[in-house]
Parts: C-alpha cells; structure tokens; sequence
C-alpha cells in the first residue's frame, strides 16, 4: 500500500514550487500512484480505468512488464548520451523503426520529445528546399517551442512571441468546417494560400491525420492527397506529425497517414513510441537526411540506450500482442456504441475518429452546434468518480477524447459507454 503524501500535500507543494501555469484535470486532482495496463490506482488503491492515458504516454499499457524488462536491463547495463561513441539499442531500433515505414523514409533522428521532432522537421524542410514558408492547419498542435508554436494554431496554446513564415489554412473539418466534408474544396484554400501568401514555392506543409488536441477531427476525405499535390508542385515537403496517430493507434494502419494513402516526405512520432518514457523521432528520405550534414548536428540524449531499448520493446509488444488489430476491433465497436449514445442523447452532437483515437463532442444544440463546455467538464468528473477516465480537447473544451492503451478490451468498453450513458442520463 502508499504511503507517501497525499493529493492535498502535493497541491500544496506544487503551488509552491512548480510552475503556476501547470494545470490538472478535475476540480480535484488525482494523484495516481501506481498503474498496471489499462488501470491506474491512486493513493487510496482505488482503481481507475484509464481511456486517456493513449495519448499521455502508454500504447501497450502502463508498466507492461516487457517494456520495463527493457527499460532495466538497459539501465543496469549502461546509459549514456548518443553522440560519442557506439551502442547497439539506437542502430537496432532505428532499423525496426524504419522497417514499419513506406517507401524511402529510412533515415531516423531521435529526439526527447514531440516538439523538437517537430522543431527538427520544419528545420529540415526549409533547408532542403531554401524557403522559409510553412502551411499548417488552424485547429492544429505541433509543439510548443519557437518554430512549433508558430505552426500551433490555437490561440490557447500561444504566447505574443513573432511567429514568421507559417501560414495556417482553413481547417478541413468535417463537423465544423465551411465545406463540410468536401477534402478537395478545402485543399483549394492551400492553393490560393501559396499562390497569394507566398512567392509560390515554399519549405512544406505539416499536419496531423487526426487532430488530437483540436478535439479528434478527421481531416476531410481526399484533403491530403490534394493538398500534398499542391505542396509538391511548390517545392515543399510534405510533414506527417504522427505523435497521437501513430503506433497502430487508428487500427487500420499503423500511421495516420495511410488512413488517406498518403506518403510523407518527412514523419515525426513522440508519445506512445516510448510507452511513456521521453523518446521522439524524425523519419525521412536519406536524400532530405543529408541537409543535416552541412553542419554538425545533435542531440544530446535523443535517441539514448535506455529511450532506444523502451521503444525497440514497444514495436515488439505491438506486434506480439497484435495491438493494431485490438485497436481496430475494440476500437470499431466503441465507436459504434459510442454512436447510438448519440441516438439517445440530444447532447451528443458528433462521435468521429478511428480505432482507438475517438471523439465526442457535446453541444447543447444541435442545429446552432453551440459548445456544452460546463457539460463536457461535469460529464467527465461524475465519470471519474465511477471510475472511467476520459480526456477533453478542443477549441471550446467541449470534446472527450478517449484514447485508451491500445490493450483495451471490449469489456473495458462496455464499461465506459455505460458510465457516459448514466452519467449523461442523470444530468
Ligand atoms: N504534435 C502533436 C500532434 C501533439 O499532440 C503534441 C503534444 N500534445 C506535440 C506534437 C508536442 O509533443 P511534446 O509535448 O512531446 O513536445
């Protein structure tokens, strides 16, 4: 059993001396001290059925023993930085890693985190084409360095810093969005935007397959096979960020971007790669890799043994365990019973997403799609209070973002559907 400090001496020591713009779900925080797969325990041993912690960090699960062994067999035996000299774990990842991706893309820069794979991309793609302008989507999150906030397109998530050389263009959004679910209408937006904002060429376009943050929007059908035709004929590169879409997390592929048959130039993964530990990655063409030779190059601690050892044991889990087809079956019939929730419930104005990268939004009309923010905040404390954790996103706070370890189960399903339907029901 815990024995530690409790919920309240750590909020106390935090207000105290942590960052006062840290900020924590529930009125009144958990504080979770163990967690095993799907479940988490906090300080009393009550246990939670985590839908969220997907995105946090874990795909396979929390502490799956495979990942640990890993972790502490590496640890034992050495860590250090990855630049100097020679270790297996990085090669031997770095080769598994590349195996899971189409085409050319065979050349891995490792970093700590979402960000700088993002920072590390964009950079990439203005040296290799020797513009400075980048199209980014306006609903999106990449980051939330210089470069990454720039391409960040919520207003919430940016600070009054200059932001130079990013376009953001109208959001493909199928719920929302001025063209409904007509992909090649909103693509026409990034043509105008590079032949009016631009000198007509520019460094890329980054995006993700589904917004994750923005509140789990699907880009409209036939959106990015036509804006990467646009960006092509440009002389940009075209950059994936799959730090929420990847590793299996849509069910049907492995990437986000296979879901709209694409092939990125650049990709750029963080979170699940590493079930938690701080890990990200840069994939690209060896010919796009060589502009990083013009100068050196590195990264401290991307990329480490310990960092490289979590991640080569996460592809294994996901292979052993058969998470992608887990997370395209539980994943399809969540979604389905998540949906006739929507028949029931006047509230439920959309349920989108794929395999285990779900959404649903509340509105307290559904003709004016007016957000139901003080719902979707009370829905998701009564939830926890019976147990279940769910996330939230969007612009207006209004979407649960349920993005479980892909080791979920139909039961564990069952379970939140039917503590959303009582807790809705009861409102
Ligand atoms: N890209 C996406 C799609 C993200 O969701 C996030 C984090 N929410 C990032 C990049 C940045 O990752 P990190 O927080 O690890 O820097």
């Amino acid at each position: 059993p815990y024995s530690g400090p409790s919920a309240a001496d750590i909020l106390l020591k935090r207000k105290q001396f942590l960052s006062p713009s840290m900020f924590y779900f529930y009125n009144k925080p958990l504080n979770m001290v163990d967690g095993k797969m799907q479940y988490l325990f906090d300080e009393n041993g009550r246990r939670y059925l985590d839908a969220f912690g997907g995105i946090a960090t874990v795909c396979c699960g929390h502490c799956h023993p495979h990942v640990v062994k890993a972790i502490v067999n590496q640890t034992n035996r050495l860590q250090h930085s990855t630049i100097l000299y020679l270790n297996p774990a990085i090669t031997d990842f770095a080769e598994a890693l590349a195996s899971k991706l189409p085409g050319d893309l065979k050349v891995v820069f490792f970093t700590n985190s979402g960000t700088e794979a993002n920072e590390l991309a964009m950079m990439i793609a203005r040296l290799y084409t020797g513009c400075h302008d980048i199209v980014s989507l306006r609903n999106a999150y990449h980051g939330n360095a210089a470069g990454t906030m720039g391409a960040t397109a919520q207003s919430n998530w940016k600070f009054n810093v200059i932001q130079s050389g990013v376009h953001h263009a109208v959001n493909p959004d199928p719920y929302r969005g001025v063209f409904g679910s007509d992909g090649e209408k909103y693509a026409k937006d990034v043509e105008d935007l590079i032949a009016f904002g631009t000198s007509g060429h520019v460094a890329g376009f980054i995006s993700e397959a589904i917004q994750g943050v923005g509140g789990i929007i699907e880009l409209a059908p036939g959106y990015l096979p036509a804006v990467y035709s646009s960006i092509k004929k440009a002389g940009g590169l075209c950059i994936a960020d799959e730090v929420q879409s990847g590793f299996a997390r849509t069910g049907s592929h492995f990437w986000g971007f296979e879901c709209h048959g694409v092939v990125p130039d650049i990709v750029t993964m963080a979170k699940g790669i590493g079930n938690g530990i701080p890990l990200g990655a840069v994939v690209t063409t060896p010919e796009i890799a060589e502009v990083l030779t013009r100068r050196s190059y590195f990264n401290t601690f991307g990329g480490n043994p310990v960092c490289t050892a979590a991640g080569h044991a996460v592809l294994r889990v996901i292979e052993r365990e058969n998470l992608q087809e887990n997370a395209h079956v539980v994943g399809s019939y969540l979604k389905e019973r998540l949906t006739t929730l929507k028949d029931k419930h006047e509230i439920i104005g959309d349920v989108r997403g794929r395999g285990m990268m779900l959404g649903v939004e509340l509105v307290t009309d559904r003709e004016l799609k007016t957000p139901a923010k003080v719902e979707t905040l009370h829905v998701m404390d009564q939830m926890k209070d019976m147990g279940v954790l769910i996330g939230k996103g969007g612009f207006n706070g209004n979407v649960f973002r349920i993005t479980p370890p892909l080791c979920f189960t139909k039961e564990d399903a069952d379970f939140l559907v039917d503590v959303m339907d009582y807790t809705i029901s009861k409102m």
